[in-house]
């Protein structure tokens, strides 16, 4: 395989020699829970915290995120440890508000068709992570990210998030195949997204193992101090203590694949 162009947020490479983690809540919901895992990925040595401000709910009725509270504790945290930050944006109105508190900027499955925000972003001096719409063909998702590569912004990460399929007992369907097939038609880094994609946390640990073994370069996950308590997606999002114990076994598969290389 190529060379893939790999993405450089301040010091952490994407798509480089090590498999990258971006983890933290689904929604910011207060200074007490981003705090506490940020302090644990400070000390798992990773350096992407993940966190949505605006959400994306398909209820209106669901809690819809702190908003500009919710950037600031972000930023907040991720200042303490010396973490990026990465978070949804879904309006074209607050790409340069964002881009004041986040790292990367997300575009969530369902703006994937929004190429009206596309565009904006590729004009943004910050690097995309672009998910695939649970909808999307790969060459439609590809297309997608033209408009963004167009703009003139290189710096481009796909995230495999699930489609949508038969499947009732999963969420989604984490379309494994699409990994190796975007990195092929693409060049560039694609990570997974196995909280999102299966819904449910004991999942979690054997997709991220595939996604390693298929090519990924990172995955991102949904950790909670207490996901029965959380405002969003606590069915999917693991707990401090399974969250590290799923980071043990990733790179110790990690370890053993460079060793018998
Ligand atoms: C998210 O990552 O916060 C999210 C809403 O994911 P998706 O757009 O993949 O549903
Ligand atoms: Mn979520």
């Amino acid at each position: 395989m190529g060379n893939i162009k790999t993405v450089k947020v301040n010091d952490c490479e994407i798509g480089g020699d090590r498999f990258i983690f971006m983890a933290g809540p689904c929604s910011v919901e207060s200074e007490e829970q981003i705090m506490k895992i940020a302090t644990l990925l400070d000390e798992l040595k990773i350096h992407i915290l993940r966190g949505g401000a605006f959400k994306p709910r398909t209820s209106p009725v669901a809690f819809q995120g702190l908003g500009l509270e919710g950037l600031k504790l972000l930023r907040k945290a991720a200042d303490k440890y010396k973490l990026l930050v990465v978070t949804e944006v879904m309006d074209t109105k607050d790409i340069s508000l964002i881009s004041e508190y986040a790292d990367i900027l997300q575009v969530g499955t369902r703006n994937m068709f929004n190429y009206s925000l596309l565009k904006e972003l590729g004009k943004a001096r910050k690097a995309v992570l672009l998910k695939r719409s649970f909808m999307a063909t790969i060459e439609e998702y590809v297309m997608a990210s033209e408009y963004i590569l167009q703009g003139g912004n290189e710096d481009l990460i796909y995230c495999e998030r699930g489609i949508r399929t038969f499947m009732k007992e999963t969420r989604f369907t984490l379309d494994i195949s699409a990994i190796p097939l975007i990195k092929q038609m693409t060049n560039r880094p694609v990570i997974i997204d196995p909280s999102h994609a299966t819904g449910i946390r004991s999942l979690i640990l054997p997709m991220t193992k595939a996604g390693l073994v298929t090519g990924a370069s990172g995955a991102m996950i949904e950790v909670h101090p207490d996901p029965d308590k959380a405002l969003s997606d606590g069915a999917q999002s693991l707990n401090l203590n399974q969250f590290r114990a799923v980071i043990e076994e990733v790179r110790k598969l990690e370890n053993q694949i460079k060793a018998s290389d």
